[in-house]
């Protein structure tokens, strides 16, 4: 049976370490790191998320902020509230909250952000930085998964590491940040031809799909640690990942559980990446 990696506790654990970094912070700066949230529209599971990120801001002692905007607003008008954000000293962070209403290039907005509050590491230039392997902020999904195999003692040095996806927000930063940390790396994707042999070859498995139970135990390597970053509904509205984690549990050394595997690190890794950016700025000041 496979070590359950669980996300909660690491989590739990980081963001009271947060918790003790925030309050230094209070006391050497006399403010709080600042986040600000803007949402557009109203995506119930957008919704759902910003609400997340907003309380867990507050668990940790910063200042947040969440703005509200209908999904008509003209592209010039969300681009000012980002410019306006962007001289605001008590706001570190910036997070536009994607997937953005039809009409509102997500390109544009994104790239409006400055990087160095870019939090989410989504700006062309943090993008750069990712690849170049530069101390910037690292996309919170990937970052956390790297988070949770150190706090697991897994190394990635030496290991066969098989990423399935290679979304800009998941698989290809994944990837990278394998890659820096010594892993010999294979990112497949739809296209990809015999990819049951390929992740059978994997050290570390990543799933990044968006498919419920697509990774199977025959793709699976004996004693392998397997990361599941899939967040799928079922037909009874469940929550599954993107492996059959029943099957693949009894195979692996060590497994991510959906839920409470990857996801409650994803808003750990943006109040990491907050406080990161409020150390640097208030340096600059
Ligand atoms: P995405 O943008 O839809 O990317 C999915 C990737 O899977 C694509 O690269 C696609 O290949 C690949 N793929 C699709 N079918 C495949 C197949 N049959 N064989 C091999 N590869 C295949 O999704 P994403 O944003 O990366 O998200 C992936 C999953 O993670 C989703 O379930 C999402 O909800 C979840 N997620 C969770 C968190 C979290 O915090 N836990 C955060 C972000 C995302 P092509 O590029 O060729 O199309």
């Amino acid at each position: 049976m496979a070590k359950i990696i669980d996300g909660r506790e690491i989590s739990r654990k980081t963001r009271e370490d947060i918790k003790e970094r925030t309050l230094e912070f209070i006391r050497r700066y006399g403010r709080a790191p600042g986040l600000a949230v803007v949402i557009v529209g109203d995506d119930p599971a957008s919704q759902i998320y910003v609400r997340n990120k907003s309380k867990a801001c507050e668990e940790v002692g910063f200042h947040s902020e969440v703005i509200r905007l209908s999904a008509d607003i003209p592209e010039y008008e969300l681009l000012s509230v980002i410019a306006k954000l962007k001289t605001d000293r008590s706001i570190d962070g910036i997070l536009v909250q994607l997937p953005l209403p039809r009409g509102l290039d997500p390109k544009v907005i994104i790239d409006a952000i400055p990087p160095e509050k870019d939090v989410d590491a989504f700006h062309v230039s943090n993008v750069g930085k990712i690849m170049l392997g530069e101390k910037c902020f690292y996309p919170c999904t990937p970052a956390g998964i790297m988070k949770m195999l150190e706090y697991e003692g897994i190394s990635v040095d030496g290991k066969e590491c098989v990423v399935v996806g290679r979304s800009n927000i998941v698989g290809k930063p994944m990837a990278m940040l394998l890659l820096h940390a010594n892993g010999t790396v294979t990112v497949c994707h739809s296209h990809t031809v015999n990819l049951k042999e390929i992740t059978s070859r994997a050290d570390i498995l990543v799933a990044a799909v968006g498919k419920s139970k697509f990774i199977t135990d025959d793709m699976v390597k004996e004693g392998a640690v397997v990361i599941d970053v899939g967040m799928n509904r079922d037909e009874n509205g469940k929550l599954t990942g993107d492996v059959d984690f029943e099957a693949v549990e009894k195979k692996a050394s060590a497994i991510t559980p959906v839920p409470g595997g990857v996801g409650p690190m994803t808003i750990t890794m943006l109040l990491e990446n907050t406080l990161f950016a409020a150390g640097n700025l208030i340096q600059k000041r």
